[in-house]
């Protein structure tokens, strides 16, 4: 999840608006299955587009297409999927994407800030009453996006998607192999085809469709997460709060998180550069959060990559990754969630376009044109600051000190706020801007020059 995310451009959040064409019903049932009832030509010669993955890119890739009567198969290999994941997302999402209140199982209004010496900042005091950071499950979340593309016609299939293969005619189509659990007998799954004009790659950062499209790899981070259900009187501090600790200790190139969810709370941490190393992390961070989770008790144990960049090929062919496949989290936060929905969203709504809501074939250079420029001009900047952020304030002990420290302000509070809760960014003053660069810079230094006269000292000295 994003804080300290100011950016340097006004992120405009685009808004849905769903096709005026009436959604037709897609058919498609079991691998290469014939439709059996007669259809006029033209909605039997549909274009066809599978999705693979359920998870928040994919769920909402479909619902755009599906939305669009284009006719969707949405592929997903485990439809009880609790994706290992802190559940944070932003408030323009709960609009933007519709959800119900149900689907928020708490509002964090406060947030701490952890240095690594444990100096607490509070964070949330330049909040509306009305603003929050939503704390969902996955599982809850993902199930909900999913049946509403099925309601709106998209098909699903739960399923392990195994291969794609490419089409071998320019105009041919691509051959989805998979593994149909819905379909199994005494225990076995029937391997089975189905042919797509056109694929989109929503699953996650193991992504076989990356791999089969030759995509290319990103770097990543491992992420580590435990869920604590710790006692009620515990609970009660965490009821809207949410804490981040910096430090060597729980992580060399990230944060450590204790997230309320619905009983519990998330407690986890991640690395890129250390990554055999994580359950050592995990423990630090069990360890300075120990006397607020006293009486905890682990009920469940998650890991998951978080990708650290986009892949060098997001587009190949009429194949297009999105998501966690795509490598869309952004570096600093770990946000991915919004960025994956909308990405789904983005990729979706290009394919409408260019497909003339499914009357022809989008070709690679309309995915590239229509979603993969029109995503990059919208969030290049975003991941850019970051970047630059996480490698400014993560890189050591008195960096961290000042990011804290900096978090104090009432200034970087407002502005991580607006990027965060609604990606964009509201008022920026110029003058607050260049009075933060100097209390920035200043903190930096200040703490940079203790630790260098720290190491001066002989042995033994105290500070
Ligand atoms: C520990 C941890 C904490 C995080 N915390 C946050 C947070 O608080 N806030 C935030 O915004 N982001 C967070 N993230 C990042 C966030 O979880 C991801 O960015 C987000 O889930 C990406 O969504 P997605 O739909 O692209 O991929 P996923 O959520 O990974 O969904 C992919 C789906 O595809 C399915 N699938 C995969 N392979 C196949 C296949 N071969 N066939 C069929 N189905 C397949 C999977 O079952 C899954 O349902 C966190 C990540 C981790 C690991």
């Amino acid at each position: 999840m994003a804080f300290v995310t100011p950016t340097p451009t006004t992120l405009r959040v685009s808004s849905f608006s769903p096709s005026p064409l009436c959604s037709r019903r897609s058919f498609v049932g079991t691998a290469l299955s014939t439709p059996t009832t007669s259809f006029p030509a033209s909605v039997l010669m549909n274009l066809r587009v599978a999705v693979v993955g359920g998870g928040p890119a994919g769920a909402c890739a479909a619902e755009t297409l599906a939305k669009a009567g284009i006719e969707t198969v949405l592929f997903e290999r485990k439809m009880d999927n609790c994706k290992p994941c802190g559940g944070a997302i932003p408030l323009c999402m709960v609009d933007e994407f519709d959800l119900p209140p149900e689907i928020i199982d708490r509002k964090v209004r406060k947030m701490k800030m952890i240095s690594p010496s444990n100096v607490e900042v509070d964070v949330g005091k330049t909040l509306k009453p009305n603003e929050y950071i939503g704390m969902t499950r996955r599982e809850v979340l993902d199930a909900f996006l999913r049946d509403r593309a099925v309601d709106l016609g998209a098909t699903s299939v739960n399923a392990l998607v195994t291969k794609l293969e490419k089409p071998t005619t320019p105009d041919g189509k691509y051959t989805l192999r998979y593994t149909d659990y819905a379909d199994a007998v005494g225990g076995k799954s029937p391997s089975k085809t189905q042919q797509f004009d056109l694929v989109i790659g929503a699953d996650g950062a193991n992504s076989r469709v990356a791999k089969d499209i030759d995509a290319g790899d990103y770097n990543y981070a491992i992420a580590f997460q435990e869920r604590i259900k710790i006692p009620d009187e515990k609970m009660k501090y965490y009821e809207d709060l949410a804490e981040m600790y910096v430090g060597d200790d729980v992580s060399p190139d990230f944060y450590a998180w204790v997230f309320p969810k619905y009983d519990h709370v998330g407690v986890g941490t991640g690395t890129v550069i250390n990554r055999p190393a994580i359950k050592k992390y995990q423990k630090a961070i069990r360890d300075r959060a120990a006397v607020r989770l006293e009486g905890g008790k682990i009920i469940r144990i998650e890991a998951h990559p978080i990708p650290e960049h986009p892949r060098p090929r997001r587009v190949e062919g009429r194949v297009a990754l999105v998501g966690d496949a795509a490598g869309y989290v952004t570096k600093c936060s770990g946000e991915g969630i919004y960025f994956a929905a909308k990405s789904g969203r983005m990729c979706a709504e290009a394919i409408v376009e260019a497909s003339k809501n499914g009357e022809v074939v989008p070709t690679e250079d309309d995915l590239k044109k229509m979603y993969l420029k029109v995503w990059d001009q919208k969030y290049w900047a975003t991941y850019k600051v970051l970047d630059i952020l996480q490698s400014l304030f993560y890189r050591s002990d008195p960096a961290r000190e000042a990011f804290v420290e900096m978090c104090g302000d009432d200034y970087v509070q407002r502005v991580t706020f607006d990027s965060y809760l609604y990606k964009k960014v509201t008022t920026v003053s110029p003058v607050d801007d260049i009075k933060l660069l100097f209390r920035t810079a200043s903190s930096l230094l200040r703490e940079n020059l203790r630790e260098i006269a720290d190491i001066k000292k002989p042995m033994g000295t105290l500070r």
